[in-house]
């Protein structure tokens, strides 16, 4: 049987849908699991009767994360926010840590949980942390940008055996001040963490960078998406 990954949904308020990126389903789905979107909810029955189908969460990409999660107010720079994403993002990590089961977050999704943990985030890396490496990157993205060093001592180096390599970059935000219950992974050339874990669990992964756009050409990708799934097997 193959793991039913659940995926966060996307939202466009403007076009008064949900959406998804095909990449995140494509890339669970190269790595031999089955995506699902789910319905966006923060009910607690639900969210508990959703997570006894899945055998996996993705979080995605998207909104900002509300800033009033780490008692900060936002600044002008910060993006738009998706009250209904944060709420359902908390159920579902409280939840989905509670029963341990294997998280992969993406973009936002290291944000959010850096956040939901207790951690900071910058609002808008061009104006609170300025640098010459480029976060935010054009199409096409699957064209690595900036490289990051990948600790020895974490699970990304033990999976990909490689102490720095090369990843696309499309976010404005990023981990201020980390939650002291994420471990680093990786770190980028100019020292923004971009990749956690959290150790002691199964498997809670984020990354800052998108394998879902990379995985079709770049072998690391893959092998993240791989390991992602070969953990959700019961
Ligand atoms: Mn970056």
């Amino acid at each position: 049987m193959k793991p039913i990954i659940g995926v966060v949904p996307l939202i466009d308020e403007q076009k008064e849908s949900f959406w998804m990126l095909p990449g995140y389903m494509d890339g669970i789905t190269m790595a031999g699991g089955i995506p699902i979107i789910l319905p966006l909810t923060n009910d607690k029955e639900e969210i508990s009767q959703l997570l006894d189908t899945v055998q996996g969460i993705l979080l995605t990409g998207g909104h900002d994360v509300d800033p009033s999660l780490y008692e900060e107010t936002p600044i002008p720079e910060c993006g738009a926010i998706s009250r209904e994403r944060d709420s359902m993002e908390s159920e579902l990590l409280k939840q989905a840590l509670e029963r341990d089961m294997p998280i992969l977050g993406i973009c936002r999704g290291i944000q959010f949980l850096n956040a939901y943990l207790g951690g900071t985030l910058y609002q808008d890396l061009t104006t609170q942390r300025p640098s010459d490496t480029e976060h935010h990157q054009s199409p096409p993205y699957d064209v690595p940008v900036h490289s990051v060093m990948v600790m020895e001592d974490s699970s990304l180096f033990r999976i990909l055996n490689v102490r720095s390599l090369y990843v696309n970059s499309y976010h404005h935000q990023a981990i201020k001040q980390k939650a002291d219950s994420l471990k680093t992974m990786a770190v980028s050339e100019d020292g923004i963490i971009e990749g956690v874990e959290m150790e002691g669990k199964r498997f809670v992964w984020a990354l800052q960078w998108h394998p879902e756009f990379s995985y079709k050409t770049d072998d690391n990708s893959r092998k993240i998406f791989m390991e992602f799934v070969r953990n959700c097997f019961d």
